[in-house]
């Protein structure tokens, strides 16, 4: 398991291990690196599950709540930058 995929099911448990493992989703991917913490996703996302992070005193964009998207494709729709991408989740596993 990735650093990454750790760290989210520390925070949010079981919900979210039902949820992933359960049924497919689609969840949007930031390519952290290209992201210029504009903040369009954040405004643009309805349940507000988008947030700007800081680290290393650079801004970016990060999913807080991944139960909590939908997957509808604003944050995408929105990124002047095309800097994220929607990712099929299925069985745990990304799908191109
Ligand atoms: S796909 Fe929709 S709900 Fe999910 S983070 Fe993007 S804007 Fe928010
Ligand atoms: S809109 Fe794009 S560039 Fe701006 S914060 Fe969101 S992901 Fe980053």
């Amino acid at each position: 398991m990735r650093q990454c995929e750790a760290s989210i099911l520390a925070t949010h448990g079981q919900c979210l291990t039902t949820r992933l493992y359960a049924e497919s989703m689609w969840l949007p991917r930031i390519d952290t690196p290209r992201c210029t913490g504009c903040g369009w996703c954040v405004a643009a996302c309805p349940p507000h599950v988008l947030s700007l992070q800081v680290d290393d005193g650079r801004k970016h964009a990060e999913l807080h709540d991944v139960p909590g998207c939908t997957g509808c494709r604003k944050c995408e729709r929105q990124c002047p930058f095309s800097v994220i991408s929607m990712v099929k989740v299925d069985d745990g596993h990304e799908r191109f």
